[in-house]
């Protein structure tokens, strides 16, 4: 039983045809274990230039600070994509990731047995295949014989989570046009500390799953790359279960629609992490089945690395137990989508799993994250589909069966409702990064 204050910012496009369904979820939930949520509507992006003449009106940022988690749909569209870029809805996104701390963003993707066949990848590729193609790597040990329970392992296809450095690199450096604007520039810089505590989050994130952690950059090229991987192999030290590889972010693309089973965990920058996720999450089916959660260092915990290295595992910093109740930013993956947007075809399942996300890691609520999870198990099950994951028929762009956005959101409130076996189902795919 607990009162939890929810900032939300529906945005632009389809997001708040997302959020609908995603609060109408977490109201069943309240209901359901006698919790109350309650939310706090607030303008940010598109919408608020629309209104405020500004896509991050002053006293936003503050107001969800003030709450115990923010819920955000997705912000942008062509009606702003004129406007400077400091104008834009985008920049309230940055403003809002950097401002809450958020700097490790957990981007799970798993192919679920029930959208096998909405992955683009031939059975072949899906198979189990042994590691590639690593670069200067070096494993610490094999990876865990008996993979904690629950996680899907290669032989499913894939089960992977992406971990991006989400308030520093190229997307926060300096950035500016010569005077003509005719030559522009963009700088990526990166500190110890902004790299090692990403990696720290990466790294507990695999003791919980198949202890096997990827670190991509483009050290043979970038100066920030050779700094990321110098890190990585300091950090790494303390992480002896974990097997420690790295790779070139432009093998690390080919190698994710070649062999994805063998990932495990992967940590990278902020530019390559958006990018290399986007492509994961096309294998899962769709882009809108995605969820995130963007988190900061928990209230009253460091990440700083251990005085002394004892040889022995560090001490869990709480980043991803759910142990700790901590400020975090949910958001589905995807955009706002104008091609589809007012259609009632968006997908809700981003924004429904990004709530559970922030159940488990704001509220610490990890039975109710899984009754949400296992609700969207459960409408897959009954063979459920947005149009972007329904069976393509012959004829390109036609689909079959495919149900709108409320009616699938309102089908998981149903199975939340009716939670056979929710909680504890044993399907073989998570949801979640705990694997
Ligand atoms: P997008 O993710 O909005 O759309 C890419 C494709 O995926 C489109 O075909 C879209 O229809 C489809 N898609 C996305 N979400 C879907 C869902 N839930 N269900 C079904 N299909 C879905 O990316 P984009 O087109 O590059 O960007 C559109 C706008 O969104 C731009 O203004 C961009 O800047 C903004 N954007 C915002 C965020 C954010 O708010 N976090 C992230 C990415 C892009």
């Amino acid at each position: 039983m607990g009162e939890y204050r929810i900032a939300l910012i529906p945005g632009d496009g389809i997001g708040p045809e997302v959020a609908a369904p995603a609060i109408d979820v977490l109201n069943a939930v309240g209901k359901k274990f006698g919790h109350g949520f309650t939310f706090t509507a607030l303008a940010a992006g598109g919408a608020a230039i629309d209104r405020y003449g500004e896509p991050l009106p002053s006293g936003v940022l503050e107001a969800a600070k003030d709450c115990g988690a923010l819920l955000l749909g997705a912000v942008g569209g062509p009606k702003w994509d004129t406007l400077p870029g400091d104008k834009r809805p985008e920049r309230a996104l940055l403003a809002l990731r950097k401002g809450l701390g958020v700097f490790a963003n957990l981007r799970p993707a798993a192919l679920l047995p029930q959208l096998r066949d909405a992955c683009p990848l031939k059975e072949a590729v899906l198979a189990p295949a042994p590691p590639v193609n690593s670069t200067a790597g070096r494993a610490n040990s094999p990876p865990a014989k008996d993979p904690p329970q629950g996680t899907a392992g290669a032989a499913a296809g894939f089960d992977l989570l992406i971990v991006r450095e989400l308030t520093g690199g190229l997307y926060f450096g300096d950035r500016g046009r010569s005077a003509g604007g005719d030559s522009a520039f963009d700088t990526e810089r990166y500190s110890r500390r902004e790299i090692e505590r990403v990696l720290r989050v990466g790294f507990e994130a695999a003791l919980r799953r198949r202890r096997k952690v990827t670190v991509v950059d483009k050290a043979n090229v970038l100066e920030t790359s050779r700094l990321w991987r110098e890190v990585a192999q300091d950090t790494m030290k303390d992480y002896p279960g974990v097997a420690t590889d790295f790779l070139y972010v432009d093998n690390a693309a080919m190698q994710l629609i070649s062999c994805p089973g063998q990932f495990d965990v992967i940590i990278t920058s902020n530019l390559f992490g958006d990018i290399l996720s986007d492509e994961a999450s096309v294998l899962t089916g769709s882009i809108g089945m995605l969820p995130s959660a963007s988190l900061g260092a928990p209230s009253g915990k460091s990440t700083a690395v251990p005085a002394e290295d004892s040889g022995a595992l560090p001490a869990d910093t709480g980043m991803i137990s759910g142990a700790t109740e901590r400020f975090g930013m949910y958001e589905p993956i995807h955009g706002s989508a104008p091609d589809i947007a007012g259609k009632d075809m968006a997908n809700p399942l981003g924004m429904i799993l990004s709530a559970a996300m922030m159940l488990r890691y704001s509220f610490g609520l990890e039975g109710e994250a899984l009754a949400v999870e296992g609700a969207v198990r459960a409408v897959l099950d009954r063979g459920l589909r947005t149009p972007d994951i329904a069976r393509w028929s012959g004829r390109a762009g036609q689909n079959r069966g495919a149900v709108g956005t409320r009616e699938m959101g309102a089908a998981v409130v149903k199975a939340l409702e009716e939670d056979a076996d929710a909680a504890g189902s044993s399907a073989p795919q998570t949801l979640s990064p705990h694997g």
